[in-house]
């Protein structure tokens, strides 16, 4: 077994977990339910984990991570009141609280 993703939440490694399998890579999970332990133990050592079965696997997966992960839309958009910039996902200006265009 090789580690190839630390996922700052559950959903994220499930994502992981299921965009390598259906590439036919069999993977696992590890820490999936430790979020519960938050608080007592160091962050970073409950973060989820995607693990895959096979070593020899283990490049080919991290490639598709990646690309996945490139893949996700990082677009910006300009606030038309006060031309703050703010993350693509704000539905308003974080800064004076205009309406963002889709
Ligand atoms: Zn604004």
């Amino acid at each position: 077994m090789k580690r190839v993703h630390v996922a700052p939440t559950l959903l994220d490694a499930q994502l992981a977990a299921d965009a390598l399998s259906s590439l036919g890579i069999a993977t696992r999970i590890l820490n999936a339910n430790a979020a519960g332990a938050l608080g007592e133990l160091p962050f970073l050592q409950v973060q989820p984990e995607v693990w895959v079965d096979d070593d020899a696997q283990a490049g080919r997966a991290r490639e598709v991570l990646a690309a996945l992960h490139a893949a996700i839309p990082r677009t910006e958009k300009t606030c038309p009141r006060c031309a703050e910039r703010n993350p693509g996902n704000f539905l308003s200006c974080w800064q004076c609280g205009a309406p963002l265009p889709e």
